[in-house]
């Protein structure tokens, strides 16, 4: 039979020499290897401390974007739920009532708003479906928890704040070359 590769041992049943028994060649051949890597540049970082920078198309945790004057963006259309492959948006839509113009820019906003991480696979098709240019996603990571039910993410984390200064900067994403290099 013909072999896939030349990396075939042929086993053998020899009984082991006593130096071999001693095992030195063995260490010193995996001390050699540890001293290789030793002086090799390191390719791993003391994550958080240092973080290695993202890509201008990186898809990471979502945003859902404040207009210039404070106001929810999102109209609770539901395009973003329809076009997510992993169904992981669910939300509750609700009538704006009087006197709330100031929070909601629409008639229309989400009374709830939540995303499933668990079930999210970071494909972006949220954010292309959106007609308001509400939900983005950004360069920030879903951070891990011991709690499934830490990973439903409703408005109180994916809201950006109103405070202008504390706004999630989404400008890299809206960079339609930057973009286009995923196309
Ligand atoms: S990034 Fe993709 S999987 Fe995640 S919520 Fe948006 S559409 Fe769904
Ligand atoms: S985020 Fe955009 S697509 Fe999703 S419900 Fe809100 S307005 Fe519609």
């Amino acid at each position: 039979m013909e072999l896939l590769t030349n990396r075939a041992k042929t086993v053998s049943n020899k009984r082991l020499t006593w130096v071999e028994r001693l095992y030195f060649p063995a260490i010193a051949i995996g001390l050699e290897i540890t001293l290789r890597h030793f002086f090799k540049k390191k390719v791993t970082l003391r994550y958080p401390e240092e973080q290695r920078p993202f890509s201008a198309v990186y898809r990471g945790r979502h945003v859902l974007k404040r207009d210039e004057e404070g106001r929810e963006r999102c109209t609770a259309c539901g395009l973003c739920a329809l076009a997510c492959p992993a169904e992981a948006i669910t939300m509750i839509a609700s009538e704006r009532k009087p006197g709330e113009e100031g929070l909601y820019r629409e008639e229309k906003y989400a009374a709830v708003y939540e995303i499933n991480m668990l079930r999210c696979i970071f494909c972006g098709l949220c954010e292309e479906a959106c007609p308001k240019q509400a939900i983005y996603l950004t360069d920030r990571i879903t951070q891990s928890d011991y709690h499934r039910g830490e990973f439903i993410y409703g408005k109180y984390k994916l809201v950006e704040p109103v405070e202008l200064d504390k706004r999630i900067d989404i400008t890299k994403r809206m960079d339609k070359n930057a973009l286009n290099l995923i196309a």
